[in-house]
C-alpha cells in the first residue's frame, strides 16, 4: 500500500513549492489537489492521474468525508499518492482530518511543509510580521466557523496580538470590523489586505479598521488575507498620502 504524501503547494507561484514537494509530484501516480492549487503546479506531474477535490469549483462542495474516502481509495490503488494542498497543509488545511482517516485505514502518511499565505503576503507587501520594539508576536487565526461547530472567540486573541493574520476573512469584513470595534480595538488600527499573494495578479490595500467594512463588497478574483497591526501603519500612511494627492 502507498505512503500518502501531504504536500504544501505554497501560496500559488509554481516555484514556491519546496524542492522535496516538487520531486514527489514528479514521481506521483495519483495527485489529489485543492482549488487553491494553481494549474502551473500540475505541470510537474503530467504522468499522474489528477483528481480535483477542490471545494470551491465544485458546485455542491466536495465534503471532507468524501475527500478522505477518495484519498484512501487512491492509496489502495496506486503506489505513490500525493495530496496537494494550498499553502502549508498544517494550517487551516483540514490536514488533521485526512491524517486521522489515513491512520485509521492503516495507511502511512508523510507531510511536506509549504509556504503559508501569511508569509507570501508579507513578502509581497515587503512588510515584516514582526518588528523590533513594535511587534513581537504573530497570531494566525480565522473568524470562520464551519457548520455544526461551536462559535470560536477569535476576537480576544486578535485584540491581544501585536500582528494578527486572519485567514478566510475578507468576505466577512463588516462583521469582523464590528466585532473588533466592539472589543475595543482603535478605529484607526492599520489593516492590510493582500489578494493572490505570490501571483502576478496580486493586489494589496491598506486601510483603517473603520474602513474595513467596505472590503466585504469588493469583487475579489482570488484568495485574500487580512492582516492587522501597527506594522502596517507606514503602508496606511502611504495610501492616505496617495489619496490626498489624487
Ligand atoms: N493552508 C493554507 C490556507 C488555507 S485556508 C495556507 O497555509 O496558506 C484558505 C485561505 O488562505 C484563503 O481564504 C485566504 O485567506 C488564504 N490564502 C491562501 N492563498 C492565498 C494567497 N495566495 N493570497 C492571499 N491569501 C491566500
Amino acid at each position: 500500500m502507498a505512503t500518502v504524501h501531504l504536500i504544501g503547494a505554497g501560496p500559488g507561484a509554481a516555484d514556491l513549492i519546496t524542492v522535496r514537494g516538487m520531486r514527489l509530484l514528479q514521481q506521483a501516480d495519483a495527485v489529489l489537489y485543492d482549488a487553491l492549487v494553481q494549474p502551473e503546479m500540475l505541470a510537474y506531474c503530467p504522468q499522474a492521474v489528477l483528481i480535483d477535490v477542490g471545494k470551491r469549483c465544485a458546485k455542491a462542495s466536495t465534503a471532507q468525508r468524501f475527500i478522505n474516502k477518495m484519498l484512501i481509495d487512491a492509496a489502495r490503488k496506486y503506489p505513490r499518492v500525493v495530496r496537494l494542498k494550498g499553502g502549508d497543509p498544517m494550517l487551516f488545511g483540514r490536514a488533521q482530518e485526512e491524517l486521522d482517516a489515513l491512520a485509521e485505514a492503516g495507511i502511512t502518511a508523510e507531510i511536506v511543509p509549504g509556504i503559508t499565505a501569511a508569509l507570501a503576503a508579507s513578502a509581497d507587501a515587503g512588510i515584516s510580521l514582526t518588528s523590533r520594539g513594535l511587534a513581537r508576536n504573530v497570531l494566525f487565526a480565522t473568524a470562520r466557523v464551519g457548520e455544526g461547530e461551536h462559535a470560536s472567540d477569535w476576537v480576544k486573541p486578535v485584540l491581544a496580538a501585536d500582528t494578527a493574520v486572519l485567514y478566510m476573512g475578507v468576505k466577512q469584513s463588516a462583521a469582523i470590523a464590528q466585532a473588533l470595534l466592539e472589543g475595543g480595538m482603535a478605529s484607526n488600527t492599520p489593516i492590510l489586505i493582500v489578494e493572490n499573494a505570490s501571483l502576478p495578479n496580486s493586489r494589496e490595500w491598506a486601510m483603517t479598521l473603520a474602513e474595513l467594512p467596505q472590503a466585504a463588497s469588493w469583487e475579489l478574483v482570488g484568495p485574500a488575507i487580512l492582516m492587522i497591526g501597527e506594522v502596517y501603519r507606514p503602508a496606511l500612511a502611504q495610501t492616505e498620502q496617495r489619496r490626498a494627492v489624487a
